[in-house]
Parts: C-alpha cells; structure tokens; sequence
C-alpha cells in the first residue's frame, strides 16, 4: 500500500490535473464512437498518447490474425476489418515492479432518439458535477480515470517501475475482439485493470453474451386474402416468444449457481433489432431479428449455441409454414463465456488496498449479468482481469451520465494501484 506521503503526493497530481481530465473526459464524448466510427477518436487518442511519451502501436484488426484464435467472435460486417486499436506502452527500463495492462473500450452503442435525451448525446454537457453523454459513463470516464491515473504518477514526478500497457480498444460492444487483438498481438503483463463504470466495485463475476440473427421467410399476398400468405413478422414473433420460454428454462438452472443463485433471472433474452417486410399491405416476406441470450460463467458456448438452435427448430415444427421453410440461425457476432474473477489473487488484494485508502471503506464485489473484456485475460491467458471504476449511471439509454466527483477519486485509486503493483520511481 502507498504510504501517506506518497498518496498525498498522487492526489495533489490527480487535483493538479483534473480540469485537464474533464476537458479530456469531453473530448472523448464527443466523438460519436459507435461501431464502425471509432476511427477518429482512435486517431486523436494515438496521438495524446504520443504526446505523453509512450511508444505507440496503432493498428486494425485486420492485421492481427484473430481468426486463429479459438475465442475469436465472428465478425458483424465488413467494417470490423479495419477497426483501429490503440496500444501505447510505458517501458520501464530495468523494471523491477509487476507489469500492467490498462484497457478500455472506446467503442459506444447508438444513442437512440436524439430528442428523447436531456442534453444532446454528444455534447458533453456538465450539469451539477454530472457530466452527460452517450459514452460518458460506459465506458470513457474510465478511459479517461486510466490515462489521467498514469499522468498522475508523472506529475508527481514519478513513474511505474515495470511496464504498462495503456489499451484503447473497439468491438466491446459486439464481439471482444478488440482486446483479443492486443493480446494475440503479443502485448502480455502480469495484471489487466479494465476501469468500465463499476461504481468503485470490483467485479467478481460476469455472464457471456452471445448474439445471432434469426432470418425467417414468409408468403406474400395481398392483405385482402392474407389467410393464403405466411407473415414472415408474426412468424418471427412466435420464434421470440419460444425463445422467452427458453430464456425461462435457463433461468431456472441458474438458481443452483455458485455466483448467480442470488440474482433474479440473471440470464437475459433480448431481441433487439427487427427488420422485415416491404409493404404494409403485403403479408411480409422475409424477417431478421437481431438477438442477445447471456450465459453463466463455466457454461459452454456450443452447448448454449445448440440450445438456441433446438428451440428455434422445435418452435418452427409447430408452424405450418416455417415446419417446410425453416428459419436460420446465424451467429454475427458475440460468442462471449462468462468469467469468474477468484478470490484471492494478489492483484485484487493490491487494488483493494489502494480502493480503501482513498475511499474509506472496504471495496465491494459485484456479480453483474452483462459481459465485459476482463474473460480474456482471465480465461484465456492466465492474467487476473481486475473490472474496477468511476461511477454513473444510464448505460445504453438515455441521459447517460457519470459523476466527476467519483472520477476524480476513481483517478486516485487506479494512480494509487498502479503505483503499488508496479512500484513507483522517482521520474528517470
Ligand atoms: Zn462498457
């Protein structure tokens, strides 16, 4: 743990720095980073990395074979190919500290009706120490608690005394395979902090998440006889509600879970992208929802994936027409496990300690039932995924928001964190 002198030194650094932070925090919301557009804002964050010093790799996913990876998602379309990811990496010379891995994901979801948000989701508006925006909370204020916590130790005057790899990553919110590019690129340590908004909690559990599409063909008529028709959309809606009844099933297996027996329903079913039709008065001719089922850490992806399927196939029989045109299932995206940070590791206890003497109070765990990048260290590359950060709320709706208070706090405990695995030297 940071002795006082040296946590005081560390928050003076934080406060010194913090009207930089803010202005830094609104940058990044303000570049409308949903999938396929995060190029600009991986750009400009290459080059205020850059600025700090760091060696910068900069690269898109096409050029990392990630498809040799058995934990790779399929790709949702062409423009994953080209996604920029941003490493920059602190080279500690002689390091004699723990190494580091800082990630977050700088790829956010579409903000839905504009008019439906209080302030502009883009605009970055500050009101009564909250700052809005799509991406403010999920996950850019904790981009920004990770650079700023490295700035810290540097304007104190001093720097990790191991490695530390500062990550900026797409493909969050579609596939993970962002920060599976950072690491079959090669970059490795000996710990991963992935600062998404966890409220200054540390997550001990996420579900998986996998995504399909269910394509369903129809009969088109004329509405007037629509009886000799198929109506591909109410066939689709049959296939949905089948599939609530699956997500039941699920549920009721995860009550004899170690993490989630405790959690209502944990398991979420969601279609969240309908398309279909071309005329209103034809009975449609084709369907495709897009969908999302979750799953618990330890459950099997192909075994989930062939529930789907199954259910999908049973439903279908029991339609007079899907039972000889069978609807499709294709997965486009996520295939994503669970994962289960264990207690114990020297890493938590280091982050906890660092947690509770910023915060005054112990750190709490939380199980969520949504997934995020740390299964990959984890599970994958035997490297504890510690998700720690600032508090906010709204994430995915509307009037997204965080608390700078908490920011500038999280800050602290991350330079704090850092600053005790890693080790802090005088600036050389
Ligand atoms: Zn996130």
């Amino acid at each position: 743990m940071p002795d006082a002198a040296l946590l005081a030194r560390l928050a003076a650094a934080v406060d010194a720095n913090f009207e930089k932070e803010v202005s830094f925090l609104a940058d990044l919301v303000k570049f409308p980073s949903t999938r396929g557009n995060e190029a600009p804002l991986q750009d400009w964050m290459a080059r205020q990395l850059a600025a700090r010093g760091y060696g910068v790799d900069r690269y898109t996913l096409a050029e990392v074979p990630l498809a040799a990876h058995p934990k790779a998602s399929p790709m949702v379309d062409a423009s994953s190919a080209t996604s920029v990811q941003v490493v920059a990496t602190h080279r500690a010379a002689n390091p004699t500290g723990r190494s580091l891995i800082l990630q977050g994901h700088i790829d956010v979801v579409p903000e839905g009706p504009t008019e439906m948000w209080t302030y502009p989701p883009y605009s970055a508006t500050i009101k009564d120490g909250w700052m809005y925006g799509r991406g403010a909370h999920d996950m850019k204020s904790g981009v920004a608690a990770m650079i700023f916590a490295m700035d810290a130790l540097k304007t104190a005057g001093l720097e990790p005394a191991a490695d530390v790899h500062v990550q900026t990553v797409t493909e969050e919110e579609s596939t993970g395979n962002g920060a599976l590019s950072t690491l079959v690129r090669g970059y490795r340590a000996e710990a991963a902090l992935i600062p998404e908004p966890t409220g200054g909690t540390i997550t001990r559990a996420h579900t998986g998440t996998l995504w399909f599409r269910i394509k369903v063909r129809g009969v088109p008529v004329h509405v007037a006889v629509a009886q000799s028709g198929s109506n591909a959309i109410m066939s689709a809606y049959h296939l949905i509600q089948a599939l609530q009844a699956h997500t039941v099933t699920l549920n009721e297996a995860a009550k004899r879970n170690e993490w989630y027996a405790g959690i209502d329903s944990p398991l979420k079913f969601n279609p969240g992208i309908i398309r279909g039709g071309d005329w209103a008065s034809s009975t449609p001719a084709w369907c495709e929802v897009d969908c999302r089922i979750g799953l618990l850490p330890g459950a099997d992806v192909a075994e989930i994936q062939r529930g789907v399927e199954r259910c999908v196939d049973q439903a279908a029989k029991t339609d007079n027409f899907l039972a000889n045109n069978p609807p499709l299932v294709e997965w486009h995206g996520f295939l994503a496990d669970g994962y289960v940070l264990e207690p114990g590791t020297e890493a938590e206890a280091v982050l906890a300690a660092a947690h509770a003497q910023v915060f005054g109070a112990a750190m709490p765990a939380r199980i969520t039932t949504a997934v995020n990048d740390t299964r990959f260290y984890g599970l994958y590359f035997g490297i504890p995924g510690l998700c720690y950060g600032p508090k906010g709320e709204g994430a995915h709706g509307f009037d997204e928001r965080t608390s700078l208070d908490h920011l500038k706090q999280t800050t602290l405990s991350i330079a704090a964190f850092i600053a005790d695995w890693c080790g802090a030297r005088p600036l050389g």
